[in-house]
């Protein structure tokens, strides 16, 4: 575990600092009022400071206190304790018409297991062997210094234990504490440090840099479910690219994606998906399962009209079964995925592909054609002839307004067949 350091923290006070009440959310203040009226200590900590000192939207207010969770819920209402390896309180605001907003308060945290817990009620207990601390061991285990600053609400000063006010002026991603036992106590810090590098445009401090690169494959040891909730993070903010590159580079990409042994072409196709609409990233997470193992795919099973479907259709799923199992990614995603990708082959087919009208009015139609197309610039035009063939294809095609237009048309009458004229049998 990490020693704390006794040395004084950085306390900037009021006038010199531009982190103003006013950009902080009403609700969360209201809270921090509330602790402090009762006798707590309560401050905005992690990504808020930080953001705000950067003069960016904070995502959210997270605030700290020495409090324990059964005093945060005597005082709020509105509270539920939650965590089970470590207790922290959810403060919920109703909102009109919208989700309720929720705001994290959590106890200050310490790195040892508390010897005395005599004085704790049973729902303060947790399975971390309920390691309450000061404000100084709460700022040392957490991740960045970046991400360890405090602004007091007691005199509105910032509290900066770890250095966080420096790096940040510096533009520098900072691990606290030795890379070694840091990266191995939590190995989803190496990703988050390319992520917060990449989002801020920061640097990474080259000890923690050196520190991913040995530790990499220790990335293996993470929990599944925390590295897939970071990429979607990654997703929505569209910095999927320069993250996984980044990531490449150091040696941490294969023991994450170890599906995607073919790298040429990945980071182009992310980069790709990340600029597309903000709206779209959200549901999208399909597209960069297939952005992930396309190339490897391709490296297996040409695509170009002589593969079969059914060669394709078994080549698509390998990688992508794979990729997906390993993130308990849900089968409807992983089945877009596929489908994405195995449009590419029935695309491949051009001329020769048989069902082109039913194909190419399906939603997967364009999405796939936008991935190949993405794929033929990779390629340097490898598939220009294919491309020039759809685009004219489309072209061609009835628009859907045309398609309406001549459903509406009312349908000719047909001549009423003349009466059948009686045999002369009958
Ligand atoms: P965002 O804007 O993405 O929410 P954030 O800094 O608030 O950024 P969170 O993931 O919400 O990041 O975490 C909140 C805070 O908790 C961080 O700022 C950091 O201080 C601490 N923290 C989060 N994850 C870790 C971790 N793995 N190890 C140590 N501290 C962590
Ligand atoms: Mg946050």
């Amino acid at each position: 575990m990490q020693p704390v350091d006794t040395t004084k923290p950085i306390i900037v006070p009021r006038p010199d600092h531009n982190l103003s009440r006013a950009l902080v959310d009403d609700d969360a203040l209201w809270l921090m009022r509330k602790l402090r009226k009762a006798g707590f200590k309560a401050f905005l900590v992690g990504g808020a400071v930080r953001d705000i000192l950067l003069g960016n939207e904070p995502k959210d207010f997270d605030i700290g206190t020495d409090a324990t969770p059964s005093q945060i819920k005597s005082l709020f209402r509105n509270c539920r304790l939650i965590g089970r390896r470590f207790r922290l309180a959810h403060v919920y605001f109703r909102r009109k018409g919208a989700q309720d907003k929720i705001i994290e308060v959590s106890t200050f945290r310490g790195d040892r297991p508390m010897e005395d817990t005599s004085g704790l009620k049973p729902e303060d207990l947790d399975l971390s062997g309920n390691a309450f601390g000061s404000p100084a061991e709460d700022a040392w285990r957490r991740d960045f210094t970046v991400n360890a600053m405090f602004y007091d609400i007691s005199d509105f000063s910032i509290i900066d234990h770890t250095g966080g006010l420096d790096d940040l002026k510096k533009g520098v991603i900072k691990l606290i504490g030795e890379p070694d036992v840091r990266f191995t106590e939590d190995p989803v810090r190496m990703l988050r440090a390319l992520e917060f590098a990449v989002r801020l445009d920061f640097a990474i401090d080259p000890g923690t840099e050196a520190g991913i690169k040995s530790n990499a494959t220790g990335i293996l040891a993470a929990s599944q479910a925390r590295l897939r909730e970071e990429f979607r993070h990654m997703q929505q903010r569209g910095i999927m690219g320069p993250v996984l590159r980044w990531a490449h580079r150091l040696g941490l990409f294969s023991p994450l994606f170890s599906q995607a042994e073919v790298t040429d072409g990945v980071f182009e196709l992310l980069d790709h998906y990340d600029r597309g609409g903000n709206d779209k990233r959200n549901s999208m997470e399909y597209v960069y399962v297939a952005s992930l193992v396309m190339p490897t795919i391709v490296a297996s099973c040409p695509l170009g009209p002589d593969t079969g479907l059914d060669t394709a259709t078994e080549a698509v799923a390998g990688p992508t079964t794979a990729l997906c199992s390993n993130y308990q990614i849900s089968a409807h995603i992983r089945h877009k995925a596929r489908e994405l990708i195995l449009g590419c082959y029935r695309l491949a087919k051009g001329r020769s592909y048989k069902a082109k009208a039913k194909f190419s009015r399906k939603a997967e139609f364009m999405n796939s054609f936008e991935l190949l197309k993405c794929w033929n610039t990779i390629n340097d035009g490898e598939y220009d002839e294919v491309v020039q063939f759809w685009d004219g294809y489309l072209a061609e095609r009835d628009t859907p307004q045309q398609v309406q237009a001549k459903r509406r048309r009312p349908r000719r009458r047909r001549r009423p067949r003349p009466a059948s004229k009686p045999t002369s049998e009958s």
